[in-house]
């Protein structure tokens, strides 16, 4: 018998690379434009939300999920709307976590308003979901209720507390917004460093339409920034996730601080992700227009292939940066809400 020949290994298909020389690793994907909460930077109080049936089920969102991770991806996030409002989401993280026991999927995780945490924490945690973000702009009751719209705080904090305790690392998100939660920001370090979780603070976006004036909640945080100096020592630090954060560490709490300035810093020369509507648009930037309507060829083949050509040929598409730009004018900058095209 000829001795076994021993063949180099088998390359894995090519790695999702974009026009700029950008790796494509990253996938986030909302799975509902729905949510419990009603954030007035983020929706309207009478939001119309999209008719269920033009949703992909949590089925085709594994199948396409699947996709994408036999093409390079490593790191999911489901996010929304209110990710955790959708019906039966836990059988998605079922079905996605087998990608976690095989290996070819480093992270999933997940973006949240934390109202079902106290819920689904352990389930989430058995199922290898190590780090969640939980977004969360004030730790006032009255405020919460008032930005919100009708969130109770107490909930979401247990909710916290909930993640906390099934082991998951809890990063905290909060949108920093001019004359509501500006003067809090010291207090929010002090709670979330002192439970040992990152606080990232994000500047607000100008994505579709609400009620009320962006220009009257943006606050730059590059002023932020500016003010924190005055009080705290803050190092930067050299971590970088692919995103739009930058970090610091407070020396005074030791805690890591994060800022996520799509309007004051550029970000764009290494960005590694895209972004699946829950009706299965591939968005290429969150703040361009260019898409890919996955969902058609999704349900006119039962290939993977086909389908994995159809998402090279829309990162083959992906645009260098956006032009967010928050001024006065209506339209907003980009149509989407942030609720559709997933935080
Ligand atoms: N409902 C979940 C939550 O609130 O975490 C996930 C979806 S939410 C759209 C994701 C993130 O986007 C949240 O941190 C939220 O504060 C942020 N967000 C929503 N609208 C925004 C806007 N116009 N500008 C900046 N951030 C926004
Ligand atoms: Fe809902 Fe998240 Fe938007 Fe608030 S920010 S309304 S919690 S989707």
């Amino acid at each position: 018998m000829p001795d076994a020949i021993s063949l180099p290994p088998v390359a894995g298909p090519a790695p999702l690379i974009d026009p700029f020389q950008r790796a494509i690793t990253y996938l986030r994907i909302s799975v509902t434009d729905r949510c419990d909460l009603r954030c007035a930077y983020c929706m309207s109080e009478t939001m119309q939300f999209l008719p269920k049936r033009d949703l992909l089920s949590l089925e085709e969102l594994d199948r396409l999920c699947g996709v994408f991770i036999a093409r390079g991806v490593r790191k999911l996030r489901i996010t929304g709307g209110e990710p955790l409002v959708r019906r039966d989401i836990m059988h998605l993280f079922r079905r996605l976590s087998r990608h976690l026991d095989s290996g070819a999927l480093k992270e999933l995780t997940l973006t949240t308003n934390g109202t079902q945490l106290a819920r689904f924490a352990p389930e989430l945690a058995a199922l290898g979901v190590k780090r969640i973000n939980v977004s969360l702009d004030t730790l006032d009751a009255g405020k919460f209720k008032d930005i919100t719209r009708r969130g109770d705080l107490p909930v979401v904090l247990g909710g916290i507390e909930a993640a906390r305790a099934a082991g998951m690392q809890v990063k905290i998100n909060a949108v920093a917004l001019r004359d509501v939660n500006g003067d809090e920001i010291p207090d929010m370090i002090a709670w979330a460093h002192g439970l040992g979780m990152d606080l990232t603070l994000i500047e607000v976006m100008p994505l579709g339409e609400i009620e009320a004036d962006r220009t009257d909640q943006f606050l730059p945080l590059s002023v932020v920034r500016q003010r924190l100096a005055t009080r705290y020592t803050l190092t930067d630090l050299p971590d970088r996730t692919g995103g739009p954060a930058r970090y610091v560490r407070v020396e005074e709490t030791g805690g890591r601080l994060g800022f996520i300035t799509p309007l004051t810093h550029n970000f764009c020369e290494s960005c590694n992700r895209v972004r699946l509507t829950c009706t299965g648009q591939l968005y290429l930037c969150l703040g361009q227009e260019d898409s890919a309507d996955l969902r058609a060829v999704l349900r006119a083949t039962a290939d993977d292939a086909v389908l994995a050509r159809a998402v090279e040929e829309a990162i083959s598409r992906k645009p260098k940066g956006h032009d967010f730009v928050i001024a006065r004018q209506r339209p907003a900058a980009v149509p989407r809400h942030m609720s559709v095209t997933g935080g």
